[in-house]
């Protein structure tokens, strides 16, 4: 597989269907570059995020994968940076939040864009909506907003309409499990995996994606355009990722094939 940067008319555009269902990825590979999204996909979505044995149990998973690939793994997440980090303290690694927007590099240095001109407005009409509504959530990340309707799923037409209309600028929406995000349009899981590809210690390595909802598509697409593979984790559907593992727990037994390689 070639180490080739990203363009047009890729394979890697090929959306594959559920009727053609995909085939378990091969061996894991030290060797390569590894990233990761971290709800539905190393954790259970039901999963208190803040439960202390699930932090506990990731942060002690990914220390073993760190070690096991040289370091090259980062996590590519809808959460913001620091929301990642208290999960998987004390481990440090390079980490992407809210959806590509803020970067943790190698090194330790941060990088977040000033927030786009259209959130402020987009904040106080989703803020007046989530007013009107029982069981919806407002989620303010600062760069970006997460309009949760887990609660209340009957509502996800609404707001839907809701995240439209609050959108302008360089603002676009993007759907997830029982979730809008409002975020800035140049940013994404597949950005985030493009610029860490161009730096240590993932340059030169062929790069996989495991992700387990439409939010992680531009992760597939882009590790596919690098030449690498993107990994679907849970109950198939339409996706560019060329590989499949049944649910959290079966990515958890493929990575212990790390250490036998
Ligand atoms: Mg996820």
């Amino acid at each position: 597989m070639g180490r080739r940067p990203p363009h047009p008319g890729d394979k890697s555009s090929v959306m594959h269907d559920v009727a053609m269902p995909l085939s378990p990825p091969p061996a894991p590979d030290p060797h390569w570059a590894w990233f990761f999204d971290i709800d539905g996909t190393l954790i259970e979505l039901e999963a208190e995020p803040s439960a202390l044995r699930v932090s506990h149990q990731l942060s002690e998973l990914l220390e073993t994968v760190h070690r096991q690939v040289g370091g090259a793994v980062a996590l590519l997440s809808g959460r913001t940076i620091s929301n990642i980090q208290s999960l998987i303290a004390p481990l440090e690694i390079p980490l992407a939040g809210c959806h590509g927007i803020e970067r943790r590099l190698a090194d330790g240095r941060v990088l977040r864009p000033a927030p786009s001109p259209g959130m402020r407005r987009a904040r106080r009409i989703l803020t007046a909506f989530v007013g009107r509504h029982a069981g919806l959530r407002l989620e303010d990340k600062g760069v970006a907003l997460a309009l949760h309707y887990r609660q209340a799923p009957h509502l996800e037409t609404a707001c839907r309409d809701a995240v439209e209309r609050a959108v302008s600028g360089d603002l676009g929406v993007l759907a997830g499990k029982m979730v809008f995000e409002v975020k800035p349009r140049d940013f994404s899981k597949g950005t985030a995996l493009a610029s860490f590809m161009a730096t240590a210690p993932f340059h030169g390595r062929i790069p996989v994606f495991l992700g387990d909802d439409q939010t992680d598509e531009d992760g597939f697409e882009a590790a596919a355009a690098w030449g690498g593979l993107g990994i679907l984790v849970g109950p198939s559907h339409p996706t560019k990722a060329m590989f499949r593992l049944e649910d959290v727990a079966a990515l958890h037994l493929w990575l212990t094939d790390l250490s036998a390689a």
